[in-house]
């Protein structure tokens, strides 16, 4: 194996003297942090993940948390529409996890989890394994190619990216705009509910519009949807896409992409092949690799269902799930719904734990799109869980009143936040 990022261990913060930090592979039978006390591990330090690490330790440090994940540098997906349009760098959306380790103890592992034997309750990476009392699963997403006739998960991307998980497919769909000439017309595809972010399909529309009216007159976009109609904030992204748009996008809606071509840059709904400059299309979703291989996923094969209060997965006990990869009634799959459903699980971890009753959940979600560089709309819940399951509690949310030059700032404000709660 070569010595790349999967093949170091990194172990910071309360780890002293253990002579792990950047060591070389160890052995998948060593216990690479032989446990002492009582332990959480955590797999997956996105939204969900370095909350639940931080919080764990926050309501009780006697509990060691031991985050892993396969990256050093987290790219954040909120806001990457933004770089895509033109009026953000990806830079901006770039964190890591130090903080975690200095200000709460947490310890970072930067490895792939290959494996989880929720009997012997252990995972596995691929340096080595690890013990715990509970374990929470913050994977976040993976894509269903397989129903995509023509898609090869590696060389595909390639050419017609997704860009749904923030990084170099963020700025290879930003490049190929950038590249387009004048006057083209830009395909995108929207896959079938329930997917991470509803309304971020809608928001990408109308960040390539923004990028496509100041940068290549003439160009236009289609929008294939597979749902029958717009899946969030409807009649806001209609009044946004009439006021700076016009005649630029061409929404379709029940539109299902069931075949590309990459070499001809095409899509095919199975009543027409539809070829573009730019194809952008989002493949539908299920939960992180991880969770299938835990075999914590449900009888649909896509989501975990999990106890709404303690998110404990129904099928493998001490282990929980949050985040995108989670069935959480409700919720959308977002970053801040992913932010709120930790804080539950942690606090319910640690009463669980420490034998105390269990705290009723309230979470708050609030996802904000930007119509331009500087319009946004918002859409806001609150949620409870009523029978055993996560309701919107009513007349709690809504969406912006109109498009909003103040949300914009808001917004901006929310992403700062966000990111340097999980980062600090
Ligand atoms: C374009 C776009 C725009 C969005 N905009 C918004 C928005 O404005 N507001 C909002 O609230 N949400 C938004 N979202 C949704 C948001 O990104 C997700 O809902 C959120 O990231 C889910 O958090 P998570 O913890 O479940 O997964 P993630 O944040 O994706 O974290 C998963 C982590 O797990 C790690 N991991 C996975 N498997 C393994 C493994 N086997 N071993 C080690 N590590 C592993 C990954 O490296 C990753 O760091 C947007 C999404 C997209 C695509």
């Amino acid at each position: 194996m070569t010595m790349n990022r999967r093949s170091f261990i990194k172990l910071m913060g309360a780890v002293t003297g253990a002579g792990l930090a950047g060591a070389p592979m160890i052995s998948s039978a060593a216990e690479i942090l032989p446990k002492k006390g009582r332990r959480v591990v955590v797999v997956g330090g996105g939204y969900g993940g370095s909350i639940v690490a931080k919080y764990i330790r926050m309501n009780d440090p006697s509990i060691e948390v031991v985050l892993i994940d396969r990256d050093k540098t987290y790219i954040s997906c909120p806001f990457s529409n933004l770089v895509i349009g033109g009026s953000r760098k990806l830079d901006e959306n770039k964190i890591t996890r130090e903080g975690l380790a200095s200000h709460h103890g947490v310890k970072l592992v930067y490895d792939e989890v290959t494996a989880v034997d929720t009997a012997a309750k252990k995972v596995v990476m691929s340096g080595g394994t690890l013990s715990y009392d509970r374990l929470v699963l913050s994977p976040g997403i993976d894509f269903r190619f397989d129903e995509i006739e023509g898609y090869d998960a590696v060389e595909t991307p390639k050419v017609i990216p997704h860009a749904w998980k923030a990084g170099p497919q963020t700025l290879l769909l930003r490049k190929q705009l950038e590249d387009m000439t004048a006057g083209g017309t830009v395909v995108l595809s929207i896959p079938v509910t329930p997917f991470r972010c509803p309304p971020g399909p809608y928001e990408r529309i109308s960040q390539i519009a923004w990028f496509l009216k100041n940068n290549k007159p003439g160009s236009k976009i289609i929008a294939l949807d597979a749902n029958p109609d717009i899946v969030s904030k409807k009649g806001l992204f209609l009044k946004g896409w009439k006021k700076h748009y016009e005649g630029m996008v061409e929404y379709r809606p029940a539109n299902k992409v069931i075949k590309v071509d990459a070499g001809k840059r095409s899509v095919d709904t199975g009543v027409e092949e539809i070829a573009g400059a730019v194809v952008n299309l989002i493949p539908p979703q299920k939960a992180g690799l991880i969770a299938h291989v835990a075999g914590v996923v449900g009888e649909d094969k896509k989501w975990c269902p999990v106890n709404q209060v303690t998110f404990e997965s129904t099928i493998a006990k001490d282990v929980h799930i949050i985040g995108d990869a989670a069935i959480a009634g409700a919720m959308p799959k977002s970053g801040y719904s992913a932010n709120s459903q930790a804080k539950v699980c942690a606090l319910n971890i640690v009463q669980l734990m420490n034998d105390k009753e269990l705290i009723d959940p309230s979470h708050v979600n609030v996802c904000y799109s930007y119509l331009t560089d500087k319009e946004a709309v918002t859409v806001a819940a609150v949620y409870k869980v009523a029978e055993g399951k996560t309701i919107a509690v009513p007349n709690s949310g809504g969406v912006s009143p109109d498009l909003s030059e103040l949300e914009a700032i808001y917004g901006k404000s929310w992403i700062k936040n966000i990111l340097a709660e999980m980062s600090t």
